[in-house]
């Protein structure tokens, strides 16, 4: 008798799981169950429709029930929810326009997903609010831009948020993105989210960071969002996109397995029930750096999964178990691109990993080859092997190719001597004959064996008495702003010029500081040689300005 494999869920991991199974066992009987209207849509894509650079609704859906009937002998059922399992009997309750029904399985594969979070801020089910979770959610939306909406607030700064207000702005609304963390895209750090935060700013985007949406006032031809700190923002319509929770609370009551409400699963994908089995937005993962368990919405992990959880039901003996979680993501905003893998500098915190932090403003590709643009790039590597822990970039152009080789750097714990040996693709107009992952490589080991000390921008105020601020940059560099209290000398002049220095450090440890920390590196160099107390601030006066903002620095000579 052939296996019954029954799927909950019919997008990510759920239609992963489905295509593979069917790859691997011609005679399984395949039943996807799915309660929404489509399957197999690009939810990814749903901003791009909103924003009208994906002109038709038709493009996110990538497949059909007839089309999944056809090439894969899938058995899809649309608008049918699974309510209720049965763990005793291998049985599902499923509802549908004509009832309800049991439906056993052999393999259960429970692909959920997730929903967004509804924190409690009053006239939150305001027919103006929406959310952006479905092809319905995405057209509604445009309707709403192409139907004279002007005014849009967006409560929740992540990345779907960040893609909602880039896309309605797009579209020309007046928007306005509320996010109650410091700062827009909150595991971003803080001195790359500034960048984004300027680039919004650009587009003309509203940006409250940093205070609560309270209350949603209705009113007759537009809603009114009152925040924390008393400011009323009007709006056509407002989308909740403050984070999401596994929609799991079915399998749950049925004795599933969950912490906190994502489902708990083994390396192969396994409940704690025989025979059922989770993937996705909707299951708890560990984290590969700092051991965290926690659920990762992201595609890329939800559609490897659900292959891997096909692979284990039919040929057990031959299936790979799901890696721990890297946590690798990507978002546009305006001309920039943010990227960030692995663990950022308040989850190593949380894990009590020790860690230096390094920070880089190289170009995307050879400096002398027209349209050289600066990225930012922060990095994590482990205080004692040197293991590259986590890393984020900002920047016009070469973000994603940076950000995927340190996922893969962090996937194959690669240290930053690593990153040194990399052979990557270089000609003037895609790289560095250094690139900016070896040159990462290189500070990282100067870092790790005391080549390189680095002193930090957060720690400016502390320093400010304690230390002589060296700056090192050229005249005019300086005379735009600079430190209060910095001696300035040009690193070029730093050799003849050590007696100035040692006289106004008075004993004091010097602190030296550059544009991007190239120069800062060069002067520190000498200055240790020298004998004195020196670091060089990680990332210069470019990271610095993102840290403490231009307020600190005076201008003149
Ligand atoms: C707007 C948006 C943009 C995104 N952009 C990106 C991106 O750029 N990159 C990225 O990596 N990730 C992105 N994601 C996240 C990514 O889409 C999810 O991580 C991924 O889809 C999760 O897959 P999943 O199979 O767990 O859940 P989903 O793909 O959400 O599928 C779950 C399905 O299960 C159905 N379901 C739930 N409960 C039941 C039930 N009881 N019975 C029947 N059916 C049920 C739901 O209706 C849903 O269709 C984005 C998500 C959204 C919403």
């Amino acid at each position: 008798m052939s296996m019954r494999i029954v799927i909950v869920g019919g997008v990510a991991a759920g239609m992963s799981a489905a295509a593979r199974a069917r790859r691997l066992d011609e005679n399984a009987e395949i039943i996807v169950l799915e309660r929404g209207d489509e399957v197999s849509f690009a939810n990814c894509g749903l901003p791009y429709y909103v924003s009208g650079e994906i002109a038709e609704r038709d493009s996110l859906l990538l497949q059909t029930p007839q089309s999944l009937r056809a090439a894969l002998d899938l058995d899809v059922r649309i608008r049918n929810e699974v309510t209720g399992v049965d763990p005793a009997t291998k049985t599902v309750t499923v509802r549908n326009d004509q009832g309800e029904h049991e439906l056993s399985y052999d393999a259960l594969i429970l692909a959920p997903g997730a929903t967004a979070v509804r924190p409690p801020i009053d006239g939150l089910d305001r027919r103006r609010v929406h959310t952006l979770r479905t092809v319905g959610d995405a057209v509604a939306l445009r309707e709403l831009a192409d139907g004279g909406a002007t005014r849009a607030v967006i409560l929740g700064a992540g990345f779907i948020g960040l893609e909602a207000a880039e896309a309605l702005r797009h579209q020309g609304l007046e928007t306005t993105l509320v996010e109650l963390g410091p700062h827009v895209l909150p595991p971003l750090e803080p001195e790359l989210a500034t960048l984004v935060t300027a680039e919004l700013s650009r587009l003309g985007i509203d940006v409250r960071a940093g205070v609560a949406a309270q209350a949603i006032e209705p009113g007759d031809t537009h809603d009114t969002v009152v925040l924390a700190d008393g400011t009323r923002v009007e709006a056509d319509l407002i989308v909740l996109s403050v984070g999401v929770r596994p929609e799991t609370s079915v399998f749950e009551a049925a004795g599933v397995a969950c912490d906190n409400g994502a489902i708990i699963v083994d390396e192969y994908g396994r409940t704690n029930l025989s025979g059922i089995y989770a993937a996705g937005d909707a299951v708890v993962s560990t984290d590969a750096t700092t051991g965290a368990r926690r659920p990762v919405a992201l595609a890329g992990p939800a559609n490897r999964a659900g292959r891997q959880i096909a692979d284990h039901i039919v040929r057990p003996e031959r299936a790979r178990p799901i890696p721990t979680a890297v946590g690798t993501a990507i978002v546009r905003v305006g001309e920039l691109t943010a990227a960030l893998t692995g663990a950022n500098r308040a989850s190593l915190d949380r894990a009590g990993i020790e860690f230096h932090t390094l920070h880089l403003h190289p170009t995307q590709h050879a400096g002398y080859y027209p349209g050289a643009r600066q990225l930012a790039i922060v990095a994590h590597i482990h205080a004692d092997d040197g293991r590259v822990l986590g890393a984020q970039a900002v920047g016009l152009d070469g973000v994603d190719k940076r950000i995927d080789v340190l996922a893969t750097s962090i996937r194959a714990g690669f240290t930053v001597a690593d990153l040194i040996d990399l052979d990557l693709a270089y000609s003037p107009i895609y790289g560095s004959a250094k690139d900016p992952i070896n040159m990462l490589g290189m500070v990282g080991t100067n870092v790790l064996d005391g080549t390189l000390s680095l002193w930090y921008a957060d720690a400016w105020e502390a320093l400010r008495n304690q230390a002589l601020i060296l700056d090192v940059r050229r005249t005019d560099e300086f005379a735009a702003g600079h430190l209060p209290g910095a001696l300035h000398v040009p690193h070029t002049q730093l050799r003849e010029r050590l007696d100035e220095v040692r006289d106004a450090a008075a004993g004091r440890p010097v602190r030296v500081l550059c544009a991007s920390g190239v120069r800062s590196h060069i002067a520190n160099r000498v200055l240790l040689q020298a004998g004195f107390d020196s670091a060089s601030l990680s990332g210069g006066m470019l990271t610095l300005r993102a840290t403490l903002s231009d307020e600190v620095l005076v201008s003149g000579e």
